[in-house]
């Protein structure tokens, strides 16, 4: 596990146990019936005062019985007529919340540690906004990857901010953010961005950590989806580069934006040509397309040699449907 100290994000400060702030934590749901009950139990046994919590769940127009029974557990419901996709269920949300911090979390998520929200809230006297990394249990592909990317987050944290932040744990102290934004579908790392844009950080720290139900079934359409979101995000993000004021941030998002958006196609470039200069004959691009076949057995290489293609494959799924309303996977 990478450490935070180095970078030291830490803050030291405790919380004041009488002056616990009011922290309002919104859950979405689209036919979250088989989730959301453990969900709810699993927040309200979190190590911070009950009457300074405030539970909302956003539901649009689910057609099973989630509503009945967040109702019976007795928090917020706030029901939409019909679905227009997460981020706006969160914008109506958030337009009726009464906590100095925000946290967003999804119904199919869960948080490792029961001082959760106390973290968080210690982190949110330093930063704007505070993410979690993330454990995966039951996918090897996505457990390798999620390796890979939370060392990534923590890098871009340590340096400023990291413009990826995860529906599973997403905190910010309120007024930061007016609204998300509903053109794209990675309404939580945009709120990331728009955070780091307004002069405060925006950090994913190694002692906040979720997990969430990857896909049994449909693994790779999910992760396109994902991936078809994140490039949303960087295409618009990467705009805003002449606003940034941070230079280490400026940086990060263009290294960001190559990750997404240029390097896959260099690699898929990369190995036409030698696989055409292969076919003519040429011994040296025959060696190096052995080597990259054996290189293959690394898991990690091969982990990022799926998401290249993925992502190349994302790219182009974008130009005819974005996806801001989706289908649920089986989990
Ligand atoms: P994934 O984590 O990317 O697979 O996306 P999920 O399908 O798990 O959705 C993330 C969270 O947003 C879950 O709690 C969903 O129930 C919720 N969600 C997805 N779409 C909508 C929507 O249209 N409205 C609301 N209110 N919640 C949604
Ligand atoms: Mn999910």
């Amino acid at each position: 596990m990478l450490s935070n100290s180095k970078c030291n994000l830490k803050n030291n400060e405790d919380l004041d146990l009488d002056n616990y702030p009011l922290v309002s934590i919104i859950i979405p749901t689209y036919n979250e019936e088989k989730t959301i009950e453990e969900k709810i139990k699993d927040i309200l046994r979190q190590d911070y005062e009950k009457d300074k919590m405030e539970i909302i769940v956003v539901d649009s127009a689910s057609n099973d019985n989630t509503v009945n029974i967040a109702k019976k557990l007795n928090v917020k419901v706030f029901q939409q007529s019909e679905r227009r996709g997460k981020a706006n269920a969160l914008n109506y949300a958030l337009k009726n919340v009464n906590g100095d911090i925000v946290i967003i979390t999804d119904a199919d998520s869960s948080w490792e540690t029961l001082d959760t929200i106390k973290k968080a809230v210690i982190y949110l006297k330093k930063f704007g906004g505070v993410t979690c990394i993330k454990k995966v249990r039951n996918n090897s592909i996505e457990s390798t990857y999620r390796d890979l990317y939370n060392v990534l987050r923590l890098g871009e944290s340590c340096i400023y901010s990291t413009p990826i932040a995860h529906g599973e744990f997403l905190a910010f102290r309120r007024g930061l953010i007016e609204s998300f934004n509903e053109e794209i579908g990675a309404d939580d790392s945009s709120s990331s961005h728009e955070i780091s844009l307004k002069g405060e950080r925006f950090v994913a720290v190694n002692d906040i950590i979720c997990s969430e139900l990857v896909p049994k079934e449909g693994y790779i359409h999910w992760r396109i989806r994902r991936a078809k979101h994140l490039i949303q995000h960087f295409s618009r993000a990467i705009r805003d580069i002449n606003k940034v004021k941070d230079k280490g941030y400026k940086k990060i998002l263009i290294i960001e934006y190559y990750i997404h958006l240029i390097n896959p196609w260099l690699l898929i470039i990369a190995l036409s040509l030698d696989l055409i200069s292969s076919f003519l004959g040429n011994i040296i691009s025959l060696f190096l397309i052995f080597a990259f076949f054996i290189s293959l057995l690394s898991s990690q290489i091969r982990t990022w040699v799926i998401m290249q293609f993925l992502l190349a494959i994302s790219q182009i799924k974008n130009f005819f449907n974005k996806e801001i309303v989706w289908k649920k996977e089986k989990k």
